[in-house]
């Protein structure tokens, strides 16, 4: 047989895409890696990392309003946008600059160009047409924004690949979804002073979570002058003769907006990538199909991340790269963890979860103690604002393991990512119990809360 090009060819700069060929490539693999766009992949270029900045940027209102509390006069203020996008930009170029020098001082070869397979070993390179080998791809080419199916004037509106290089702030905004993306944004923009409007299709936003923390959230941000329509959907979007967005609505009507954004989902961004001719199959959301060992059904064909649909984080993406090296290239069969995995909503007010939500416990556990605490939080006595704090613990009565922690509130996703160590380690609530406070925090009502707020046994609630 031939010798091959590369030990490891990789198609996709991203979180996951990196991680593996670094690691490869230092430990002397001959790795090469192939980007279309920008390295650093969705998180670095158009994901977590500018929207936190943006998050950031969206917290100096209420900064300057509560800084009155505290005995300060905050003078005039003004915001240019193109100066937070200005700043953004150079932050994730460094970024990508630190990402590209890792791979280079690692020795791995970075090629700019999209690649698509030939076959289960062969990669086509479309920039300059030539075709290389590799003993083992690793496909981690992440997803994309995904308008609703048939939705007509899907064109005239933007998702999260645009939002963060608009040429000008919009005046108003309506965002359609009730995930991650589409609660993110609705405060960032809110907080940047534009007219918001969140469209969801359900009756809570954020579905998949706690209930306390979808309700408390929903209601933060109405109290704050976001508008929430639910239960509805856009079906259609025109533009008129000012250049405006005019949404039709299913039940309230048409909206007129500057800016309609589109927040309803990511799929893999598998289309034309050659997955046939190499044998890869997909699911029906063309999301890559793998084993406990991210391989794939083609010998030699490994797929991480966003595009093989598992969970879509690039905490996730990277784990899963370290997994394979370890699989591969170590001879330490290790597949990737996926549970217990903390996570954060970068809402204002945030929310910072892991483990079961209640409603998740309840169907499979007979008997469960919520441990429940609502407060305001220190700063708002003096700074007047009406904000609430939500923490809770979820316990299984039987064994006192603590099953999940949500907490919604000012550095909920720094909460999140200590508890989840804790529930990794299999903490129980009595762990919890003999931990003494840090105070004043807010984090130390975690550990003061003694009594169940309330039981649910068989699913009732007593
Ligand atoms: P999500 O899956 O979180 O949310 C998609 C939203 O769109 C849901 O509210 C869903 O409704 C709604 N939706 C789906 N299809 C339609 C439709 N046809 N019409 C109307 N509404 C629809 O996806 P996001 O796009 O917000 O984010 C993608 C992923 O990126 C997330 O799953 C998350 O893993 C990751 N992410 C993580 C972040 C973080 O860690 N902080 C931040 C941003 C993204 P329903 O609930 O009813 O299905």
């Amino acid at each position: 047989m031939a010798a091959r090009d590369y030990d490891l060819f990789v198609i996709g700069g991203g979180s996951g895409g990196v991680r593996s060929a670094r690691l490869a490539a230092s430990m002397g693999k001959r790795v090469a890696i192939a980007e279309e766009f920008r390295f650093g992949g969705t998180c670095v270029i158009r994901g977590c990392v500018p929207k936190k900045l943006y998050v950031y940027a969206s917290q100096f209102p209420e900064h300057f309003e509560d800084a009155e509390g505290f005995g300060w006069s905050v003078g005039e203020r003004s915001f240019s946008w193109e100066r937070l996008v200005a700043a953004k930009e150079k932050e994730i170029t460094r970024l990508e600059g630190l990402y590209r020098k890792g791979l280079e001082n690692a020795g791995a070869e970075i090629i700019e160009s999209r690649a698509e397979l030939v076959d289960a070993n062969t990669v086509r390179l479309l920039a300059d047409r030539r075709t290389v080998t590799a003993e083992r791809i690793v496909i981690a080419v992440g997803g994309r924004p995904q308008a609703p199916a048939g939705l007509v004037g899907a064109e005239h509106c933007i998702s999260s690949n645009e939002a963060f290089d608009l040429k000008r702030l919009p005046a108003s905004i309506l965002i359609s979804g009730g995930g991650y993306i589409a609660v993110e944004f609705a405060n960032i923009f809110h907080g940047l002073g534009v007219e918001t409007t969140l469209i969801y299709r359900g009756a809570e936003i954020l579905s998949r979570f706690d209930g306390d923390m979808r309700r408390g959230l929903m209601a933060a941000m109405q109290a704050k002058g976001i508008r929430i329509i639910l239960g509805d959907v856009i079906t259609a979007v025109t533009v008129d003769g000012e250049g405006r967005r005019v949404a039709e609505t299913g039940q309230n009507g048409s909206l007129v907006v500057d800016q309609v954004m589109l927040a309803t989902g990511r799929v893999p961004n598998t289309a034309g990538l050659g997955l046939e001719a190499a044998g890869v199959t997909v699911d029906a959301r063309g999301a890559i199909r793998v084993d406990a060992f991210s391989r794939t059904s083609a010998p030699g064909v490994y797929a991480l991340g966003d595009v093989t649909d598992r969970v879509q984080l690039t905490p996730v993406a990277i784990h899963e790269a370290m997994c394979f090296i370890e699989t591969e290239y170590k001879h330490n069969p290790t597949s990737p963890d996926h549970d217990l995995i903390a996570t954060a909503v970068f809402s204002q007010p945030e929310i910072g979860t892991v483990g079961l939500s209640e409603e998740e416990a309840v169907k499979t556990h007979a008997a469960v103690d919520v441990f429940r605490a609502e407060f305001r939080p220190m700063k708002a006595t003096l700074s007047g604002r009406t904000e609430k704090t939500i923490q809770k613990i979820v316990v299984d009565a039987e064994t006192r393991k603590v099953l999940g922690v949500h907490i919604l509130g000012h550095e909920a996703g720094e909460m999140a990512q200590l508890l989840g160590i804790a529930l990794k380690a299999g903490v129980t609530k009595d762990d919890f119990d003999r931990t003494m406070a840090v105070h004043p925090t807010a984090a130390e009502e975690l550990v003061t809360m003694y009594q169940p707020s309330y039981r649910i046994r068989d699913g009732v609630r007593q």
